[in-house]
């Protein structure tokens, strides 16, 4: 038995990723009673809060003011935080463990699903996730183009993310332009044409994966209708069972009540079409300019769920963008455990295993979308981090933990320094905040990002 976090020994964790995940399980590990812990929190961008910064959409400030709580567990003396710090380019998992007795991954899913049809590499064909952190000014995604000179585009998929890019392109660009929305992108969308918004749903109004409060919030955009028709909101036999659930069947009067109002009068329409799939994008010149649909009817399987198979009736829309917005994805981490089927790392009530089925790593953990999917609100995430630092706690008590071979405080920087690798601090990030926030407020928004790295390095003394 080890005497790890202990007065004597404290338990130092390293948590890879700054998102709400990790701050969760920073948070959890803080306010285990007894337990002496340093923790050492690192992100791959100089600025933390991972999705909250670069994936709420910029018009849900509401969503964001939630990092006040991880400024909170940031600026306790035992969490040290490392920015533009990358796993797997400035630090190996290996060094990682060396230097620490536990690590949690809180990676979350960088990359996005495909639909899988023919076109869907022609120009004009993109991912929403790669929209999304376009207007929010990440880094990775600042210098794509999207061409919003066509009068339509098609958002494929209805969960949360297909509701905020119809939204974000449907949405009155002055009141945008007052948040944390990226500059360029609100140039951008000012000189849009588009006056159309298909959202494409393959199965019906019971099943979709957006949350009542999203649709409703399309149903009230200020110049755009939403518009269903009343045929494809009326539910299916299959369909009707579902009603039974409170949160179902308020998505499923606010749509049937919202098909009433016909087509509005406004100038642009955000026309929601369900039961339909995208069989095929069609183009001119390598560029889409128009997606086949199918119409599909919705079937009961033996495990209770509700599926759609198309039925051999097609239609053609005309649209010069496609966002597809069927869910993220995970990638791969070298030294990291990756499962290609599911699409995350593989675990056990959040131990890292190296392959489904196969016994738990010591002293890996792993939280977040990169454990369970990407699933779930914000909020999910802290009892999912919860449950995981109780994993790595009962592994503590029962000495399973592999201490590392140099566990002292400044392990990591004495590596860093030495591969002349700049680690930004948390008083770092706070000035870029406070520039940015500046920034922000000489142009009349409520900030102003830096969306290049390089913009944020020059911005800092070389230390603050
Ligand atoms: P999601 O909720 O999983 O929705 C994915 C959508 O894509 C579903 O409508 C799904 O339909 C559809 N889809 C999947 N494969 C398809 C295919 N091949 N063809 C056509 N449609 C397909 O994923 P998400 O929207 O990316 O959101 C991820 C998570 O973040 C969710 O938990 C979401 O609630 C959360 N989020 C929350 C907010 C917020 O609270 N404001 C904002 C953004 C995201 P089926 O249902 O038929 O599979």
């Amino acid at each position: 038995m080890n005497n790890l976090g202990t007065p004597q020994r404290p338990l130092s964790v390293a948590i890879i990723g700054a998102g709400p995940s990790g701050f969760y399980a920073a948070e959890a590990l803080l306010k285990a009673p007894d337990l002496n812990v340093r923790i050492n929190l690192f992100d791959r961008l100089p600025t933390p809060y991972g999705l909250v910064r670069g994936g709420v959409a910029p018009d849900h400030q509401k969503i964001k003011s939630v990092v006040a709580v991880y400024e909170r567990i940031a600026k306790d003396p035992r969490l040290n935080f490392f920015g533009a710090v990358k796993l797997g380019r400035d630090i190996t998992a290996e060094e990682l463990s060396a230097r620490h007795d536990a690590v949690i991954y809180a990676v979350g899913c960088e990359s996005d699903r495909r639909m899988e049809i023919p076109g869907e590499d022609l120009a004009g064909s993109h991912s929403a996730t790669d929209f999304v952190g376009w207007y929010n000014g990440h880094p990775d995604y600042r210098e794509l183009k999207f061409d919003l000179s066509c009068a339509a585009v098609a958002v494929v998929g209805i969960g949360n993310v297909a509701m905020d890019v119809a939204r974000v392109l449907s949405c009155e660009v002055d009141d945008l332009a007052k948040t944390d929305a990226a500059g360029y992108a609100v140039s951008a969308l000012r000189a849009s044409k588009v006056k159309t918004v298909w959202l494409l749903g393959r199965r019906g109004p019971a099943e979709a994966a957006y949350s009542p409060v999203e649709i409703t919030e399309l149903g009230e955009l200020p110049g755009c209708d939403l518009v269903v028709d009343p045929k494809e909101a009326a539910l299916d036999e299959v369909s009707k069972k579902e009603l039974g659930d409170p949160a179902v069947k308020k998505k499923v009067d606010y749509v049937q009540a919202h098909a009433l109002k016909g087509e509005g009068s406004k100038s642009r329409k955000i026309r929601a079409r369900y039961r339909v799939s995208p069989v095929e994008l069609i183009g001119t010149n390598g560029r889409v300019t128009s997606m086949r649909i199918e119409k599909n009817k919705l079937i009961g399987d033996d495990k209770g769920r509700v599926k759609c198979v198309g039925i051999g009736e097609f239609e053609t829309i005309q649209v010069g963008m496609v966002l597809r917005s069927v869910g993220y994805r995970g990638i791969p981490i070298p030294g990291v455990p990756f499962d290609e089927k599911s699409g995350h790392i593989p675990n056990e009530n959040g131990r890292v295993l190296p392959a489904p089925g196969q016994p738990a790593i010591p002293g890996q953990f792993v939280v977040g979308w990169a454990k369970r999917g990407p699933s779930g609100l914000i909020g999910t995430n802290r009892a999912d981090s919860v449950l995981t630092v109780q994993s790595l706690l009962e592994d503590l008590k029962a000495g399973r933990l592999p201490a590392a071979s140099d566990p002292s405080p400044d392990a990591t920087q004495r590596l860093l320094a030495g591969k002349k690798i700049r680690a930004l601090s948390f008083a770092d990030w706070q000035a870029l905040d406070a520039l940015e926030k500046a920034n922000g407020a000489k142009a009349n928004k409520i900030r102003e990002k830096f969306t290049r790295i390089e913009d944020m390095l020059a911005a800092l003394p070389v230390s603050v």
